[in-house]
C-alpha cells in the first residue's frame, strides 16, 4: 500500500499539482479596471452610469432584486442594513453562534446587542428553534447567515419573524448564487447582505460589499446612510445636506468595476464548480466517520467553504476523542498536500469582544438593555453566557471540535484535476486509519 506521506511517502497531491489560484483574473478583468480608471469617473455624485451604479444593476438584474446598494464591505452592509430598519440601542438581534464574526459586531455598530442561537447539525446554519427560544420583547431582528454557501431554512425563520413582528436581514456574503426553493437568497428576507471581498464566489480585487432589498423606503434609507446622510439626486447639483445618522461607506470604483467583469463570467464558474465539487464529494461520501456538507432540501448549496465533519468511533478508532481525531487528521492530509484547516476557533459568543462586553464604554450597548424594563432572560449574553457556552451551544461547540475545511482553491472552476487528487489523499489516509490513530493517541 502507498505510505502515507506524514510518513515519508509520496504525497497524493504533487507539489505541482498544487497551486490553483482565486480569484482567476483575465485579461477583462484587467480591462475593466483600465476602463474605470480612464473613464475618470470615481465620485460617489458623478451623474448617470459609473462603475458603482453599473454594478449595482447588473447584480439586481443577475438576481432579480428590486434594489441593490453597493457599500465598501459585507460588513458594512450587514450594519446599513440594520440602521436602515431603525435597528438602534436597546434592541437584540438575534445571530448565529457558528458564523464569522462580521455577523455578530454589525448589531454592536448599531448599539443592539447580539443574542446568539445555536446552529444545525447538517447545515450549520441556525436552529430555528432555538431562534424562537431566544426571542425577548426587545427582539428587532434575525440575521440568518448561509454558510458556507447552504441556504438557512428561510422558511421557518421568515415564520418566526412574521409571528414576532421582527425583522430578516440575510448575510448572504458566503452565498451569492445559492437558491431557496429556487429564489436567490439575499431577497428572501427584509434586506440581504453580500461581500465582494477577494475570498468570496464573486470576488473583487480587495473589498466591496452589497445590499439587498425589494423595499424602496429601505433601499432610499440605505442609500442615504453610505453617503453621510445626504440625499443624492440625480441631474441636481449636490446641496450638502444631512438628513439622517450617515457614515461613508461608498464603494470604489475601481472595485466595482473588477467585480462586474467577475459577475459577468459567474454563470459558468458555478456550473464548473458545481460538477467538480458533485464530483469529489461523491468520492468521501462513503468513507467510514466522514460526513460530507449537504444542502437543506429544497436548496442549492454554492460550496464556498466544503466542512467536514469526523466520528472517531464510526471509523473504528474507539476512546479517541473528536479533537485528536480532527488534529491528526489535519496533519495527515496537509501532508498528502490537502490544505485542511479550521473555520472558527470558537463559536461567536467565546470571542472575547462579546464574553468582555467590548463595546462603547460603560457597559454600552449592552447597558442600554439593562435600562429597558424587563430583565434580560438568564445566561442570554454577557459574561453569564461565557460560563455556560457548552450548554447553551452545545451543536456549535461540537462542529468546531469535530470539523476541518477546505477553502478557495475548489472555487477556481479549473479545480476539478486538484479536487480529483484530493480524493485521493481522503482514499488513502482512509486506507491507513490505524496510523491516524496512532497521531491521535490510540496505543494499542
Ligand atoms: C466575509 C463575511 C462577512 C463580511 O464581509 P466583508 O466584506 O469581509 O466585510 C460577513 N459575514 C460572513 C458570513 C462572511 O463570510
Amino acid at each position: 500500500m502507498n505510505k502515507l506521506a506524514v510518513l515519508g511517502g509520496t504525497p497524493a497531491v504533487a507539489k505541482t499539482e498544487r497551486h490553483v489560484e482565486w480569484p482567476v483574473i483575465e485579461d477583462e478583468d484587467r480591462k475593466a479596471v483600465l476602463d474605470a480608471l480612464d473613464g475618470g469617473r470615481f465620485v460617489s455624485d458623478a451623474d448617470g452610469e459609473t462603475p458603482v451604479s453599473s454594478l449595482e444593476r447588473q447584480w439586481a438584474e443577475r438576481f432579480g432584486f428590486g434594489h441593490c446598494v453597493a457599500v465598501a464591505n459585507g460588513t458594512a452592509a450587514l450594519s446599513l442594513a440594520l440602521s436602515a430598519l431603525g435597528v438602534g440601542p436597546g434592541s437584540e438581534v438575534i445571530v448565529p453562534a457558528l458564523t464569522f464574526i462580521a455577523t455578530g459586531l454589525a448589531p454592536l455598530h448599531n448599539m443592539a446587542v447580539p443574542v446568539f442561537a445555536d446552529v444545525d447539525p447538517v447545515t450549520f446554519n441556525l436552529d430555528p428553534a432555538d431562534v424562537e427560544r431566544r426571542i425577548t420583547s426587545r427582539t428587532r431582528a434575525i440575521i440568518p447567515v448561509h454558510l458556507h454557501g447552504a441556504p438557512a431554512d428561510m422558511d421557518r425563520i421568515n415564520d418566526i419573524a412574521r409571528r414576532h413582528g421582527i425583522a430578516v436581514v440575510e448575510d448572504a456574503a458566503q452565498a451569492p448564487g445559492a437558491t431557496h426553493h429556487g429564489s436567490p437568497v439575499g431577497g428572501l428576507g427584509d434586506m440581504g447582505a453580500f461581500s465582494l471581498q477577494v475570498t468570496k464566489n464573486i470576488p473583487t480585487c480587495g473589498e466591496g460589499g452589497l445590499l439587498v432589498t425589494n423595499d424602496d423606503t429601505l433601499a432610499e434609507s440605505a442609500r442615504r446612510a453610505r453617503q453621510f446622510g445626504e440625499v443624492m439626486e440625480s441631474g441636481k447639483e449636490r446641496d450638502y445636506v444631512s438628513h439622517q445618522l450617515g457614515w461613508n461607506q461608498k464603494m470604489n470604483g475601481i472595485q466595482a468595476a473588477f467585480a462586474t467583469a467577475q459577475l459577468s463570467r459567474f454563470e459558468e464558474y458555478e456550473q464548473a464548480r458545481q460538477t467538480n465539487i458533485g464530483r469529489f464529494l461523491g468520492r468521501l461520501r462513503d468513507l467510514p466517520g466522514l460526513t460530507v456538507p449537504r444542502p437543506l432540501a429544497g436548496t442549492t448549496h454554492v460550496w464556498h467553504i466544503l466542512r467536514f465533519r469526523f466520528d472517531p468511533a464510526a471509523a473504528g478508532l474507539h476512546g479517541v476523542t473528536p479533537e485528536r481525531f480532527r488534529d491528526a487528521l489535519r496533519r495527515v492530509l496537509r501532508a498528502e498536500g490537502v490544505p485542511m484547516s479550521r473555520y472558527q476557533l470558537m463559536p461567536l459568543p467565546d470571542q472575547t469582544v462579546f464574553r468582555e462586553r467590548a463595546g462603547f464604554g460603560r457597559g454600552y450597548p449592552w447597558a442600554a438593555l439593562d435600562a429597558g424594563e424587563e430583565r434580560p432572560p438568564a445566561g442570554s449574553y454577557g459574561s453569564q453566557h461565557s460560563v455556560h457556552s457548552h450548554a447553551q451551544y452545545p451543536v456549535s461547540h461540537e462542529v468546531v471540535r469535530d470539523s476541518l475545511t477546505i477553502q478557495k482553491r475548489h472555487l477556481n472552476p479549473g479545480s476539478g484535476a486538484l479536487l480529483d487528487r484530493y480524493a485521493d489523499a481522503f482514499e488513502k489516509t482512509w486506507q491507513h486509519l490505524d496510523t491516524v490513530g496512532s497521531f491521535a493517541g490510540v496505543t494499542a
